[in-house]
Order: structure tokens, then sequence, then C-alpha cells
């Protein structure tokens, strides 16, 4: 017991960030009543509380590749130990420069804390894990990422039942709902699926009736939508995609919104972190499954994300315009059809607008009939590449159904919007004129 109390020094740094995320709101505020304007996305990125000084002056935090940080005393690492003084003791626990990673997506996303993992996936796994046991059940879109659906299978092995339910919104989630629900899961905008979830809509329903949402917002990114504002208890990101942003480093992260009301008797794991009031949820996450499981972000990788996600609203900015170009391009051309929150054919159309401020995110796909006819259109284009990942500056397409999809049955796949003609395209920030005309003529070719 002893040694579990130990590493709570991270309620220091909460405490430190809690005054960062009232003032947010508070410039948040007087910008609605306008009066003092506050920070802009990419100002914020650059300028925003959690950018810190680091020594020497340094603008980038330093790379801390310590696995290790020594004291003094053994009075002062007991102390560490015991949260009564900040510190690092080891960078599985905590890293600097993984904390730097952290404030800045905390503040991005107006969270009370947030946790970075070894990547996406890991984030996922356990942003839920923290909250669930045996005999829980979670109710969980079906039109998700793949590696997102064969994990919710993989919980199965340890007494977690999964329902899926094709959108993510009351209607579909009501009839699953019972005493065993501990969370609901999905995606802000599907991968590759393209639907959207009302997040407020379907976080008011769920916070009525006692059970958290959580999101994975990667496609999103906070430059479309911070969930959290509208009711998301847990968000967790694949920040080896937009966040990164030059798809040189595998993370992930989970944001704590802080509001979501831990009834003990629900979750009883919840019990022993009562105490931490508001933090419950990351101090449980902090000092249990994700310390024990290992699976933190290295330094580096934090300090490539740092870096990249530096840009990430002037990247949003450009991808946002190509996909809509390109996607408005290819709409009306024979014999191919394109699907993008933001095209009237979309049924999330008005839902994209109200809720991402008129921007659509960076993903399209295209259909081409047959998967003859995707393979051709893909082995025909100029400007991409043909690989597994999304929101690097490149434009990459991939045939989802003969891979990222391999281990889904035909109508999982068809849940996820996949089918044999399906190609997945992730835009990039090439100019917008190449990009359209390497697409039209690649169609013209079929
Ligand atoms: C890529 C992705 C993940 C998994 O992230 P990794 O960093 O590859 O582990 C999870 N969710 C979504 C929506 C993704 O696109």
């Amino acid at each position: 017991m002893i040694k579990r109390k130990g590493h709570f020094w991270f309620f220091f740094v909460l405490k430190e960030e809690e005054n960062d995320v009232e003032s947010v709101i508070k410039t948040e505020r007087n910008k609605e009543m306008g009066r003092k304007k506050s920070m802009n996305f990419q100002t914020m990125l650059l300028h925003g509380k959690a950018v810190r000084k680091y020594s020497d002056g340094a603008t980038l935090p330093p790379i801390s590749q310590s696995n290790a940080f020594s004291y003094d005393s053994s009075e002062e690492l007991e102390k560490v130990f015991q949260n009564r003084a900040p510190g690092y003791a080891y960078s599985r626990i905590s890293n600097p420069t993984v904390d730097a990673f952290e404030r800045r997506i905390n503040e991005l996303e107006n969270g009370i804390g947030a946790v970075a993992c070894s990547s996406g996936m890991s984030a996922v796994a356990l942003s839920m894990l923290n909250i669930l046991q045996a005999g829980d059940e979670v109710i969980a879109g079906s039109a998700l990422f793949g590696g997102n659906l064969d994990l919710l299978h993989d919980l199965e092995a340890f007494g977690i039942t999964v329902h899926f339910i094709p959108t993510v919104d009351t209607q579909e989630i009501e009839p699953f709902l019972n005493t065993k629900t501990k969370a609901v899961f999905g995606e802000v905008i599907g991968n590759p699926g393209l639907n959207v979830m009302d997040i407020q809509e379907t976080a008011s329903f769920l916070h009525e009736r006692g059970i958290p949402l959580i999101v994975d917002s990667t496609t999103a990114t906070p430059y479309l939508v911070r969930p959290i504002e509208f009711g998301a208890d847990i968000v967790v990101h694949s920040s080896s995609k937009y966040i990164n942003g030059g798809g040189n480093a595998i993370s992930g992260i989970i944001i704590d919104s802080g509001k979501f009301a831990w009834d003990v008797n629900r979750y009883p794991g919840m019990r022993a972190y009562q105490r931490y009031g508001k933090y419950a949820y990351l101090a449980k996450l902090r000092n249990g499954i994700w310390r024990n499981m290992g699976g933190c972000l290295a330094p580096m990788n934090a300090y490539l994300n740092v870096t990249g996600m530096e840009t990430l609203g002037i990247r949003m900015e450009r991808i946002c315009q190509n996909s809509l170009d390109l996607a408005e391009a290819l709409c009306g051309m024979e014999g191919i059809s394109v699907n993008y929150p933001l095209l009237k054919s979309s049924p999330y159309q008005k839902i994209a607008e109200r809720q991402f401020h008129n921007k659509g995110g960076g993903i399209l796909t295209i259909r081409a009939g047959t998967k003859e006819r995707a393979y051709k259109l893909i082995n025909a284009l100029q400007y991409v590449k043909i690989a597994t990942n999304i929101g690097d500056l490149r434009t990459l397409v991939i045939h989802p159904a003969s891979t990222i999809y391999l281990h889904s049955s035909e109508e999982a796949k068809a849940a996820a919007g996949v089918y044999d003609d399906t190609i997945r395209v992730s835009v990039g920030i090439e100019d917008s004129e190449d990009l359209v005309n390497d697409f039209i003529r690649a169609v013209e070719s079929l």
C-alpha cells in the first residue's frame, strides 16, 4: 500500500494546470462577452500557458533521455516518491519532455490533465481498462478504426462484453443500457466511415444515466473540435497522426475533463482514489494500469510531437481546404462516388458544419465500383504514397478492405463503411491544384 501511494507528485502539476484551465475558461468567457480576446488556435500552439520557459532559454523542451533522476539525499527521493515534493523519479512514471507534451495537449483540449502513451492503441486501451473490470459492458460504435474494433474484441477474453452499434447516438445506445454498462466509446469522426458523432447530445443523454462518454478524437483533432466543451468525459488521440503531423513518431494521449462524477458503487476501483476529487480518474490511471502496463511515451517521441504539433493549426487549415477542394472536384465525376462530411450527399453535413465550424477534416473516401478499379485508380496516382497512416504531410491512400480490415468479417467491414471498392485518402499539404489534377487524371484513366 505504501508503494502504491508513491508517485503522486503529478498532483502538484495538476494543481497548477487547474489554474491554467480556469484562466483559459475565463478568457474564453471574456471573448464571448466581447471583451479581452483570448488566443486563437495557432497562437495558443506557440504561446499558450502550457508553453513553458525551458532551461537556458530553449524554445523547445530539452530531450530528457534519462531513465532515472537522482537526488542528493534519500530523504528527498522519499519525498518525491510520497508526493510531498515535485520531481521526477523514473521515466516510465514521469519524464520532463513527456510532461511538456502532455501539458500542451491538455491546454488545447481544455482538460484537467493528460497522460501520454506509447501509441494511440495503448491510449484507447488504457482509457477504458482504467474503469473496467470483468463482468462490465461497453457500448461502442461499429464504424471505427480497424485497430479499435480488434481491441474491443480482445476485451471479451477478459470478461468484458462489448455491444456494437452502427452509429454512436442516443437511439442506438438506449436498448443496450443496463446496470453493467460502464462506458460508451466512439470516434468523433469515424475512420474511414466518416460518420460524425453529435457529442453534446450523446454526452448529456449518458450523463443523465451516470455513464461516461469516451471519444477518440484522432481524426477531428482539437482544430475541429474540443470534445470536452461538448460534454465528452475522456478524450483520446492517436497523436501519431495529425498532432505529430510529420509521420515520425508513434504515440497516444488520454485527456480527462475532470467533470465526470465517478460513483464508487458503480466503479468500485475508484474507491481508493476518491480523495483525489475530480482528479480521481487521472490518479488511478497514473498509479495503476498505465504505469504498471508500462505503456509510457518515449521522451524522444514526446519531443517530436511537441515540435510537430506547433504547426497543427496551419497544417489543418491547409489539409481541410485541400480535402474540400478534392471532394468537390471528384464528387461529380462519373463512375465513382465520394464521401466527405461537408458534401451535401453526406448525412453528417449539418452536424459537421455546426460542430466543426465548417471544417470537414482531412480524410475522404472514394468508391471506385470494383476492387480492380480501386487498385487501378490508386496505382495511377502520381503525388500520393500508398501507405497505412493518416495525418501525414503527404497525401496517403490505402485500400482498407485488404489491409486494415483484414481481420474483420464482411458484416463488420460494411458496418465500418469499408467495401471492396473503397479507397481511403488522407489528404496532405501539397498544392491543391496539383492534388486535384492528379486525382482527376487517375479517375479519367479508369
Ligand atoms: C491510428 C488510429 C488509432 C491507433 O493509433 P496508433 O498510434 O497507430 O496506435 C486509433 N484511433 C484512430 C481513429 C486512428 O486513426
